[in-house]
């Protein structure tokens, strides 16, 4: 079975050190003005970040399908110390696989709204924001296990496995 990166399931088994990594050396993330808000379906869970997004993805891996409950995710990394909840944290439920990778769903509506590793904020799913976040996905990976009734859109720079920077 084909597995992205970024595998919220249990039986994960790839690390997640190298992303860490690349955050902590990536210059400038704390140097923008910029402030985007999300929320869940309900309105109830709200979120802030205090920076810009990046790294803005869409793995079309089935268990990324699962996860995601859609054709493909979508998800972008944030500097978790950018990030804070705003309203209803108490109402998130997380599911948290063998490896760190976690996910955070609003228990109310469903949304999902956020990634974890190690219990701290990753990254987030694009479909929450409420604000235009100015990134674009930069690539769809996984295209090659992509669901059969996906059609890809032309022009998209897309990988039939993971980015070259992530296999
Ligand atoms: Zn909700
Ligand atoms: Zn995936």
């Amino acid at each position: 079975m084909r597995r992205c990166s970024y595998d919220w399931s249990e039986s994960s088994v790839k690390g997640h050190k190298e992303t860490e990594d690349n955050l902590a050396l990536r210059p400038g993330i704390m140097e923008t003005g910029m402030t985007i808000t999300g929320e869940c379906f309900c309105g109830k869970v709200k979120y802030q970040i205090d920076g810009k997004l990046h790294d803005a993805r869409s793995c079309h891996c089935s268990r990324c399908r699962k996860a995601f409950s859609a054709q493909a995710s979508a998800y972008a990394l944030v500097e978790p110390r950018q990030f804070k909840w705003c309203a209803g944290e108490n109402l998130l439920t997380s599911y948290v696989g063998k490896h760190g990778f976690g996910l955070q769903f609003c228990s109310r509506c469903g949304s999902t709204l956020c990634g974890t590793f190690d219990g701290a904020v990753h990254g987030i799913t694009l479909g929450c924001l409420n604000d235009d976040p100015e990134i674009e996905i930069g690539r769809h990976i996984y295209v090659g296990s992509r669901a059969r009734w996906e059609v890809m859109p032309e022009g998209v720079l897309q990988f039939e496995k993971g980015a070259p920077e992530d296999a």
